[in-house]
């Protein structure tokens, strides 16, 4: 009898959700197909796209003459693993996302295309024989190349190239100069001691560390989640890497997630100078061959620490050992366009089929954290001190009503700067703007510059004399005269840019560094910024949120948030939770063991309960009452949300094509789902768009995602589908 032919079921990028049938080429082929495998396919009339095998069965719904046979196999051994695939078959379906499109995503970039990653060895550095005292000196005129070589010189062992890269944050060519200099030379891997798990420059753990770390490393063969809180600056790396350590003492791999913002040279050194093994870290600098290499070498085993940001969720791991994410609170874990999934839950899930523990970290843990805590379903582990003698800051809400004000600093904010720069300490000024003036007036007639895609006053940017939304970016010219009545033209409202000039005006003399988004575009910019500031260079900080994360400044005694009301009347139900995050952010950025901090806060609602309950309280207590808010008004984490959000050029078709949503959704679900809108987003035209969404709600998971799948295949079949830009979200972090 002869044999089936084999169907090869094979995820394809595409945004349709199924895997297409193929067949495998003739038997002669050198690779046999296994689920897993990236194989070349023709998809549609003439493309081949690089597909992955999902599955390999008998059967095939379509008449097996009718099926095309795929191009050939590009793997000799899968690329994904089989609980890989079982992973991105659940996240296919839990966000509703297409298979092809999930499969994708997970691969690097390189590996999308038809490459083989065989090709992917990794380089190692190490001093030459010929380096002396003589030539070193010589370097003297090029400091990155001395960096370089002090470095290796420090390691006394050999570097994979882009761990010196981005310890370093050099490029390439500093290698190259050094490579004609005949100072350093490349090492094959194989004479490498990579397992080597020295312990230089290691802490002594405080009480508090050694009972979080001792309770993760006792149970490393759990798959225990465990919720590290602890203030900035109380020791939470430090347990990591115990936690890490021990990890390699199992011969086990560590996956660390970071925000992209706290991804830095000092945190990647931090590593490198505890732990003498590979670390592979992915990083926005890097290229596609260079985010594959990553890739690989972890998959490998070759890297026995793997450091990225949120797609990092992805990367396959040899020996799993342990998986951690640190500010597990941040929202830039929830991807937030395409396929919108929530790298920290994936991990979850990942961490379940993979049998691995998790660590979550932070200093303000999100209400679903707690939330699980309080369920029992994660370990709580507290570390109540900061590490060293620093001691947590004074608050002072500072009530501005009525307060002479210097452009957006109050004058009794003013003097408290004074006194604390008279020290010689740094301030640090924090506020949620970047640009120069928030809104352009007429002062005459009362016309007001608008972004006319947006419906949303343009920002004025002084450096670069051009008005930019801050929406959908675009940038013009600053008008001289109002273009209504040629009226005098004036700037109201402050962003950073404006409260630097006002800072210079008001300290002359005293160093002022601006840190926002515009000020660090240059690649190397904000570790030039971060060396400067501890060196003690700059007196006076200024910026976004992006002084908010990660980085701690020792030296900094004050901080104030310069406005603070911003975010108390959102109609977000997330608003209060991300205040609070942020304002205890802000608060933990300052102060050291010798030098208590102050917090001033500059408000018109000092009374507001968001700050009396958090400064007198504590984040903990406070986040209390918002989960009993949430309770009462059957809000996550209590109930399970989606969103379908739709835009089109014209408003009444996105409203058309909702309604119609909405009576799909009434009809399918029996009642167990709450369904809210067609209502408008909160940016309601972006971009010349028009933005509605509608909320579907439900007390029970199973509930909200039962009648999904068929209900999009309705949306989809809807004329309005193809004029409409709709998608769904899944536990949703932004309700814009
Ligand atoms: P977090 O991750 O919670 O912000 P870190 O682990 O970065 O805290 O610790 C903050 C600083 O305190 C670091 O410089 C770290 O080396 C130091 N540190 C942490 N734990 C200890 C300890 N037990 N003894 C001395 N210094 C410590
Ligand atoms: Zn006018
Ligand atoms: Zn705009």
């Amino acid at each position: 009898m002869p044999t089936m032919p084999a169907v090869l079921k094979v995820a394809v990028p595409a945004p349709v959700n199924q895997l297409f049938d193929y067949l495998p080429v003739a038997i002669t082929t050198k690779n046999n197909p296994s689920p897993g495998m990236r194989v070349l396919v023709p998809f549609g009339k003439r493309r081949k796209v690089v597909g992955v095998i999902m599955e390999i069965t008998k059967e095939s719904n379509y008449p097996i003459n009718k099926l095309k046979c795929i191009d050939s196999v590009l793997d000799t051994t899968p690329s994904l693993s089989n609980s890989q695939l079982e992973l991105l078959c659940w996240a296919s379906q839990y966000y509703h996302h297409a298979i092809g499109e999930v499969v994708n995503n997970a691969l690097p970039v390189w590996l999308r295309k038809p490459n083989q990653p065989e090709k992917l060895q990794s380089i190692y550095w190490q001093l030459s024989d010929t380096v002396t005292v003589e030539k070193t000196e010589l370097l003297k005129r090029s400091p990155r190349q001395l960096q370089t070589i002090q470095y290796l010189q420090r390691k006394a062992t050999a570097c994979e190239e882009q761990m010196l890269l981005a310890g370093l944050s050099i490029n390439q060519r500093v290698l190259k100069q050094l490579v004609k200099k005949k100072l350093i030379e490349k090492v094959q891997p194989e004479c490498l001691q990579t397992k080597n798990t020295g312990t230089s420059s290691r802490v002594n753990l405080n009480s508090g560390q050694q009972h979080a770390a001792k309770s993760i490393i006792d149970n490393l063969e759990s798959t225990n989640v465990y919720l590290l809180y602890g203030l900035t600056g109380s020791g939470k790396t430090e347990v990591y890497m115990e936690v890490i350590q021990a990890a390699l003492g199992k011969g086990r791999q560590s996956l660390i997630l970071l925000p992209e913002i706290n991804l830095t040279p000092q945190i990647i050194q931090r590593f490198q100078q505890r732990f003498q093994c590979r670390i592979a870290v992915q990083h926005s600098g890097l290229s596609d061959r260079e985010r594959a290499r990553f890739w690989f070498d972890a998959k490998t085993g070759q890297a026995d620490i793997v450091l990225g940001t949120r797609s990092a969720v992805w990367t396959p791991l040899a020996q799993p050992g342990i998986f951690i994410v640190d500010e597990e609170h941040d929202v830039s874990y929830k991807q937030q366009d395409g396929f919108r999934y929530s790298a920290k839950d994936c991990l979850l899930m990942r961490a379940k089929k993979e049998k691995v523990p998790v660590v979550l970290g932070s200093a303000t843990p999100s209400l679903e954290s707690l939330h699980n805590i309080h369920k029992k379903m994660f370990h709580f582990l507290v570390l109540n001190s900061r590490a060293g003698k620093a001691t947590i800051p004074d608050y002072e809400l500072l009530d501005i009503r009525g307060k002479k004000m210097h452009g957006a600093l109050s004058d009794p904010l003013v003097k408290q700067i004074k006194q604390h720069l008279q020290v010689n300490n740094q301030v640090l000024l924090f506020l949620n703007r970047r640009g120069y003036a928030t809104s352009i007036y007429c002062h005459s007639c009362g016309w007001r510059s608008i972004c006319e895609r947006c419906e949303r006053p343009f920002t004025y940017h002084k450096k670069q004399q051009k008005m930019c939304c801050h929406h959908c970016d675009i940038q013009r010219q600053l008008i001289e005269q109002c273009p209504e009545c040629s009226g005098q033209i004036v700037l109201l409202g402050h962003g950073t840019e404006r409260i630097e000039e006002q800072l210079q005006g008001l300290f002359p003399g005293r160093q002022i560094l601006r840190i926002d988004r515009d000020s660090t575009r240059r690649k190397d910019a904000m570790s030039t910024y971060l060396d400067k500031i501890d060196n003690g260079e700059i007196d006076i900080l200024v910026g976004t949120q992006m002084l908010a994360k990660g980085h701690h400044f020792p030296d900094v005694t004050l901080t104030a948030i310069v406005d603070a009301d911003g975010g108390l009347f959102s109609t977000d139900f997330r608003a209060s939770e991300r205040l609070a995050q942020l304002f205890i952010q802000v608060s933990g950025r300052a102060g050291r063991s010798n030098k208590k901090g102050k917090v001033v806060v500059q408000t018109h609602y000092p009374e507001h309960p968001l700050f009396q309950e958090l400064i007198q309280q504590g984040y903990l207590v406070y986040t209390e009452t918002l989960l009993a808010d949430r309770r009462s008004t059957s809000l996550p984490p209590f109930t399970y949300m989606a969103i379908l959000h739709a835009e089109a050029h014209n408003r009444s078709d996105t409203m058309h094509f909702l309604d119609y949503a909405a009576r799909k959704v009434k009809a399918l679900t029996a009642g167990n789902l709450s369904i809210f809108g067609p209502i408008p987003s909160i940016m309601e035209k972006c971009s010349g768009r028009f933005r509605f969404q509608l909320v579907l709600q439900s007390k029970q998971r199973k509930h909200l995602h039962e009648q999904l799948d068929n209900w999009l295949a309705q949306l989809g079949d809807h004329t309005l589908s193809k004029k409409v830009r709709w998608s769904i979200d899944i536990d949703p972090q932004d309700i814009a």
